[in-house]
């Protein structure tokens, strides 16, 4: 087993006779075999032959095989989007009178998942908050099932313990499932303090140049299993182009993430006490409030930077108004910076008090720090903030 960051580049599916040394694309919906025996055994799962493209594709295999390894984990899963592995991850593994356990600050549409969905097929759930860990015990039931974590969370950059939400899910039998979206597997891997499932949209860093969507799911053998037969019929595979893109993504993804967090730090740094900001959020500024916990199980603060400013909602829409250079787009992750607003956009239909509920505040500004110098994407920054205190 060599180093996850060697593994990512050079783990690779079969070569054909031509040896190529790029991994070619395998665009085929199904795979042929030499004689009947050699079918029925593959269809028997005595062999991992691959037998039809939304079971499994040699493309989409490496990039799992690359996964696993990065994330330290026995086996994985990739599917078409970040939510198909989100919601795979419960439907495969939670039934009618199950309780989930999640915390506040979780991502829009996971949110709506198991709010909204899950109900009715009879799963509950609870939310405890990021900030109040002596809530998370008192909040589980004997029927609570899993605790689903994003961390940092998404937009709010709250840091949750790994180590101690893995203690309290060992403690009362419970599965860890974590979102390591925001992180990624070279910043932090979950697997290391007991997580039994991590999941991604790849469509984020992972990907990291806004062509392709993609999610993945990797954990424990049997976990993973019952995910892939949900999967195997319900048919969220990932299609073999996205996944020879997102193959090739994680070769570059380590050194990529250096340099957003490499910009997203100096950003940070600078901007912390902008006089049209209130307060600023970054895991490896002194002043988070869970820095301790950032540096203890992340290798560095990772490319997302959000603050809030004073002047609320109406600063929000001046200061994305204000920018020349940062993008105003729905992805995050991407060589090229993005500015986004929740409560005027993503966060908009819901009432001061849900948003507030799940720590979005009028004025929070959310910047994905990209790959551009970062003199420039400071100064764009700089000037549209000062349009903020002019009005
Ligand atoms: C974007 C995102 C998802 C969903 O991923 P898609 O690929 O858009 O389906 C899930 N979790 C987090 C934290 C995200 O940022």
């Amino acid at each position: 087993m060599k180093h996850p960051i060697t593994e990512a580049i050079r783990i690779q599916t079969e070569r054909t006779n031509e040896m190529e040394h790029a991994t070619p694309l395998f665009l085929t919906s199904s795979f042929c075999f030499d004689n009947a025996e050699e079918m029925r055994a593959a269809f028997a799962d005595e062999t991992d032959d691959n037998i039809y493209s939304r079971f499994s594709n040699p493309n989409t295999q490496e990039l799992v095989d690359k996964m696993v390894a990065m994330e330290g984990a026995e086996a994985g899963y990739a599917m078409a989007t970040g939510m198909a592995a989100v919601f795979a991850s419960f439907m495969a593994l939670l039934k009618t009178g199950d309780h989930l356990l999640s915390c506040n600050s979780i991502f829009g549409s996971t949110h709506t998942v198991i709010k909204k969905l899950l109900p009715n097929y009879g799963i509950e759930s609870t939310y405890v908050s990021a900030d109040k860990p002596e809530e998370w015990e008192a909040a589980i039931r004997p029927n609570t099932k899993m605790i689903y974590i994003e961390t940092p969370t998404n937009p709010g950059l709250a840091i949750l313990d790994l180590e101690w939400v893995n203690t309290l899910s060992k403690k009362h039998g419970l599965l860890l499932n974590v979102d390591n979206c925001f992180a990624t597997p070279v910043n932090q891997r979950p697997i290391e303090f007991g997580a039994d499932l991590v999941v991604h949209s790849a469509t984020k860093w992972i990907d990291g140049q806004g062509r392709v969507l993609g999610g993945i799911v990797v954990g424990k053998k049997e976990l993973i299993h019952q995910i892939y037969l949900f999967c195997r019929s319900t048919g969220p595979a990932l299609s073999p182009f996205n996944a020879w893109v997102l193959s090739k993504s994680l070769e570059t993804l380590d050194v990529r993430m250096e340099r957003h967090a490499s910009n997203a730090l100096t950003i940070a740094k600078a901007l912390e006490n902008n006089p049209a900001i209130e307060w600023l959020k970054y895991p490896y500024l002194p002043s988070h409030p869970q820095y301790d916990i950032a540096r203890k199980q992340m290798k560095n603060g990772g490319g997302i930077v959000c603050f809030n400013l004073k002047g609320g909602l109406q600063s929000g829409k001046i200061f994305l108004n204000s920018l020349q250079m940062l993008s105003l787009t729905a992805n995050l992750g991407d060589t090229r910076s993005i500015a986004s607003h929740p409560a005027s956009t993503t966060h908009a239909k819901l009432s001061e008090e849900e948003r507030l509920a799940t720590n979005i505040t009028a004025g929070l500004i959310r910047i994905s720090v990209g790959l551009e110098h970062v003199d420039d994407i400071l100064q764009d920054i700089i000037q549209a903030l000062e349009k903020c205190i002019e009005r």
